[in-house]
C-alpha cells in the first residue's frame, strides 16, 4: 500500500511582504503575492502582465520547466533515455509562457486610436479573424474564427483593421472558455473604440471534443455577444448576421 504524498502548499498569509522578502520566493509565488495583495483576480484567462517585473518571465519559464519535468516523471516516462522527451519539459514551458498563453503574461499590444474625423456611422465588419486558443478545462487547442461588427458614432475612436486581430489574439492566447473569451474581447473593444454598437460572433472547434471525451468530430461551437445598438435594433443585428459568410460545412 502506498499513499500519495503531496507537498503541502502554504496558505497565503494576509500581511503584505516587502519586495526584499518576496525576492526569496520563486517568481510564481512572488507574482501571486502581488496579485493577492492588490486583491486582483488571476484566473486562467486574466492578464497579469502588470504584476510581472523584468526578468521574471524567464524565471517563470524555468519553474514551469521544472514542474513539467515532474509531470513527465509522474507519467513514468524515462526522459533520461527517451531522446524524444528529453527536451519536452523545456519545450512545453516555452510554449505555455511565451507562445500559446502569452496573452496572460504580455501587456496589451500598442494600439493607436484615431478620432472619427470622417464621422463614419455605417456598420463595419472585420473578419474572419483566426482564433487560436486553448480550453481552460483540458488545455486542448481551440481553433476558430471571429467576426466583429462595429457601428461607430462621431465620438468613437477608430483603430486600424489589423489591430482588431492583434487584440483578439491577445485575449485568445490564454486558457479560455469561449463564452468568456468573446465577452472579454467585447469589453476591450468597447473600452477602446466606444462605438454605438458592437457585435461579435465566434465559431470554434474544441479539440477536447475530438481527442478525448465523446470524440465527436463534427461539433463546432458558435456564440455571440451583442452590445449597444445591436441589442436594441433587430434590423442591425440581422444585417450583421446576413453579411457573415455562410458556414463552410
Ligand atoms: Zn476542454
Amino acid at each position: 500500500m502506498s499513499s500519495t504524498k503531496l507537498t503541502p502548499v502554504p496558505a497565503p498569509a494576509r500581511t503584505p511582504r516587502s519586495e526584499d522578502e518576496l525576492a526569496q520566493l520563486p517568481a510564481s509565488e512572488r507574482i501571486r503575492w502581488r496579485l493577492v495583495a492588490a486583491n486582483c483576480r488571476h484566473h486562467a484567462n486574466d492578464n497579469i502582465a502588470s504584476f510581472i517585473q523584468d526578468g521574471e518571465i524567464a524565471e517563470l519559464k524555468a519553474e514551469v520547466q521544472e514542474k513539467m519535468h515532474e509531470v513527465l516523471r509522474a507519467l513514468v516516462i524515462d526522459t533520461d533515455n527517451d531522446h524524444n522527451t528529453q527536451e519536452t519539459a523545456k519545450r512545453v514551458a516555452k510554449m505555455f509562457v511565451e507562445e500559446v498563453f502569452r496573452g496572460r503574461y504580455q501587456p496589451m499590444p500598442a494600439v493607436t486610436e484615431f478620432p472619427n474625423a470622417e464621422r463614419l456611422n455605417e456598420l463595419m465588419i472585420v473578419g474572419p479573424i483566426t482564433v487560436r486558443s486553448a480550453c481552460s478545462h483540458h488545455f486542448c487547442p481551440i481553433f476558430g474564427k471571429v467576426w466583429i461588427g462595429i457601428l461607430p458614432n462621431e465620438h468613437s475612436n477608430l483603430i486600424g483593421l489589423s489591430k482588431y486581430a492583434r487584440i483578439c489574439d491577445w485575449v485568445m492566447s490564454r486558457p479560455q472558455i469561449q463564452e468568456e473569451a468573446v465577452t472579454m474581447l467585447a469589453d476591450e473593444l468597447m473600452q477602446r473604440v466606444r462605438p454605438d454598437g458592437l457585435a461579435i460572433v465566434m465559431e470554434a472547434d474544441h479539440f477536447c471534443m475530438h481527442w478525448r471525451g465523446v470524440k465527436d468530430t463534427d461539433s463546432a461551437m458558435v456564440n455571440s455577444v451583442m452590445r449597444g445598438a445591436f441589442l436594441k435594433d433587430a434590423n442591425l443585428r440581422r444585417e450583421f448576421l446576413s453579411l457573415l459568410p455562410r458556414k463552410t460545412d
